[in-house]
């Protein structure tokens, strides 16, 4: 089954729902960064709220990065996906394997507590808007959910899940997320209490083979299935994309580029693809800095 994200509103449009299966581009993640279980699920959740919260995007071009570093053994853990469904994103460490005592993999472990979450919206302006709250568990649902409460000023109930087989494997992955609208009424926040008491882990609803759409009407029986998005793992890279990157280096460093390196190699972080160009396309480069750098001194 392809990945897809299907929203939702509930109670008269006062509840807003996203249901989202990841499960197979949280295991191309995992194989791109050649991830450890717990690795694999603290970045697998990080793409899936992140994929979730760009299906609200309007235009293919908008795109939404998240950032979250609370000084654990993880580091730093980026997703970025566009409006078009495209997702990607990185771990500093993926070689974390960290279970609790009943074997639950412990994302809370890995990712710590001493930090933030951050949330650039890039809408194609020059500023992209960020905002970014002080990590709450680590366990990233509840951060993103403290995000939206805070930072957008939305009550929310983020739950994300990933399950990951003992040789890595992605067995499933997926969230769900619903949200409260302004002026929702006071029947309105008691279904939305509810459905946080009895809710299953959604990560284990999408393994017993539920559809996002089967997990929306599970809980929010009168929902109005409103769109279904495809989502999918691609990083949109190319030998062009670093070769224009190369171009914003200083003078100084093409120069030790193609005095030292006598060319360079570029892997991209997101993918892993290489991307290598010669020590000629280096000074073809240096010539056209020079020339610019004489234009703006004159
Ligand atoms: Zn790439």
């Amino acid at each position: 089954m392809k990945d897809e994200i299907v929203i939702a509103s509930a109670m008269g449009g006062q509840v807003r729902i996203h249901a989202a299966r990841t499960t197979e581009l949280v295991e191309q993640a995992r194989l791109a960064h050649v991830c450890m279980p717990t690795s694999a699920a603290a970045l697998g959740r990080t793409l899936t709220v992140t994929a979730i919260m760009a299906s609200d995007l309007k235009n293919g071009y908008e795109k939404i990065t998240a950032m979250i570093n609370g000084g654990g053994p993880a580091g730093t853990i980026i997703a970025q996906a566009d409006g078009k469904g495209n997702v990607k994103g990185l771990i500093s460490d993926p070689n974390l394997y960290i279970a609790r005592e009943d074997g639950h993999l412990d994302v809370g472990a890995a990712v710590g507590t001493n930090g933030m979450l951050s949330i650039a919206r890039d809408m194609g302006m020059k500023e992209p808007f960020t905002g970014s709250v002080k990590l709450q568990t680590g366990e990233i649902g509840d951060d993103f959910a403290y995000y939206f409460a805070l930072s957008e000023q939305t009550p929310s109930a983020v739950g994300v899940g990933v399950l990951v087989d003992p040789d890595s494997t992605i067995r499933a992955a997926g969230g769900l997320i619903y949200q409260l609208m302004p002026g929702a009424s006071e029947e309105a926040i008691e279904k939305c209490e509810e459905v946080a008491r009895t809710q299953k882990p959604v990560s284990q609803l999408i393994d017993e083979g539920h559809t996002p759409e089967e997990i929306i009407r599970m809980y929010f029986e009168d929902a109005d299935i409103l769109e279904t998005r495809d989502v999918r793992w691609y990083c949109g890279c190319s030998r062009e994309h670093y070769f224009d990157a190369l171009r914003t280096l200083s003078a100084d460093d093409l120069k030790e580029m193609i005095e030292e390196d006598h060319g360079a190699e570029i892997r991209c972080q997101y993918c892993g693809s290489v991307y290598t160009y010669t020590e000629e396309e280096l000074k073809e480069i240096l010539e056209a800095r020079r020339a610019e750098d004489r234009k703006s001194a004159a």
